[in-house]
């Protein structure tokens, strides 16, 4: 084989769907050299990790940990444990991941009942209440932040309540919420919930939060069969991050160091100080997109900060447009999913993305290649205008 050149990834803003921009302080973090996962020094970062976690999560839950793997590796932890063989979860049909929740229900040896609601808006905890009625769950998945279409759930703790009313445990899905817009744990009601790093938290993919109410672990610890995955079993996991801190498997040392310095850039920036810089700055590019042409699929009451779906002026292909801005402009943003696939673009607004630079950036990119495409606009409007919105 020829000599393989040294490592020299392209030099991308991403305003896509994630990963999002990292943070350098959490890329010096992931850099630190490893010690030993059972390294006591070690042992007192997942202690500060676990605090941090339960904070931006709003949780007391003692079961709060950070799953080897991505959101998707915490996703299935949850539906592998909460929900066992033979029982019920109903999950929401609104979006491509509620369609993975399904998939991971059946795979458990659940059976999965989709609440059928059109992509592009929310659940109505009214379809909920009734699905309870008619299915009995013994879990509800609920996706909090639906970044395959851009749809922020407004009404969680009507949800948790329907879903509590006939003794289902909720689960929610706040992979591009947490860190990015509110979400209250605690408060609402949520007995199961999971993210990323690489959304809002702006930390590299790989470590993935999750947290378990105490009345929801005591289910899991009496289950009658194992969880199916044994890498993802909570009760074997137990020993590593409860009490005793015993080899499970190995920790991805440095991704935790990155997730812990990226929850502590959320306690210093403050959490709520955090969700208002993601809705100002979100807003700023809405306005820049719309001076651009582009028109929302989403309704103002149910649009998600962190993630914007737009379709584009003059039928222009997604596909296109997305190509342009990253071989011309080195912005990547993303083509719709599932049923805005060839619609939509998607654009995020997301952790250390969420800043006037960024913002601005991927706007004059969009006019310019909006402009190249040929459609008639003036291809600084969308930064005059988001710079309009932020001077307001
Ligand atoms: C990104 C994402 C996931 C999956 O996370 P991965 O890190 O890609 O495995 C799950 N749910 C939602 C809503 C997401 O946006």
């Amino acid at each position: 084989m020829d000599s393989v050149d040294e490592l020299q990834p392209p030099d991308r803003l991403l305003m896509g769907p994630g990963p999002s921009e990292t943070h350098p302080r959490v890329l010096r973090a992931f850099g630190t050299p490893p010690i030993g996962h059972l390294d006591p020094a070690f042992v007192e970062v997942m202690d500060e990790t676990q605090d941090l976690l339960r904070e931006t999560l709003r949780t007391d839950n003692e079961w709060t940990i950070p799953v080897s793997g991505t959101g998707s590796a915490a996703m299935e932890a949850a539906v592998g444990n909460l929900l066992e063989p033979g029982e019920t979860m109903l999950v929401p049909g609104n979006g491509y991941f509620g369609g993975r929740m399904a998939e991971m229900a059946r795979r458990a040896g659940g059976e999965a009942v989709t609440i059928e609601t059109p992509w592009g808006e929310p659940l109505d905890p009214e379809d909920v209440r009734a699905a309870c009625a008619e299915h009995d769950p013994d879990v509800v998945g609920v996706v909090h932040a639906e970044t395959s279409t851009g749809v922020r759930q407004p009404s969680m703790p009507a949800i948790t309540e329907a879903a509590h009313d006939h003794d289902a445990f909720v689960l929610a899905d706040c992979v591009t919420s947490l860190g990015g817009i509110e979400f209250r744990m605690d408060e609402w009601g949520v007995d199961a919930a999971y993210s990323a790093g690489q959304k809002c938290l702006s930390c590299p993919p790989g470590a993935s939060p999750l947290s378990i109410s105490d009345g929801a672990m005591e289910k899991v610890l009496d289950r009658e069969d194992p969880v199916r995955s044994w890498y993802l079993d909570l009760s074997l996991l137990e020993g590593y991050w409860g009490e005793e801190r015993s080899y499970h498997h190995t920790a991805p040392v440095n991704n935790i160091y990155a997730l812990r310095e990226a929850l502590r850039l959320i306690h210093e920036e403050g959490l709520v100080a955090r969700w208002e810089r993601h809705r100002r700055f979100s807003g700023a590019l809405r306005e820049g997109l719309w001076a651009l042409g582009l028109e929302p699929v989403v309704a103002p009451s149910a649009r998600l900060p962190s993630l914007t779906t737009a379709r584009l002026p003059g039928g222009l292909a997604p596909g296109a447009v997305v190509e342009t801005m990253r071989e011309e402009h080195d912005v990547e943003i993303a083509t719709g999913l599932g049923a805005f696939a060839d619609e939509a673009v998607r654009i995020g607004c997301m952790g250390h993305g969420a800043r006037r630079g960024p913002v601005l950036e991927t706007l004059g990119a969009l006019g310019e290649t909006l402009s190249a495409h040929g459609i008639d606009i003036d291809p600084g409007a969308g930064v005059a205008a988001a710079v309009n919105a932020l001077d307001e």
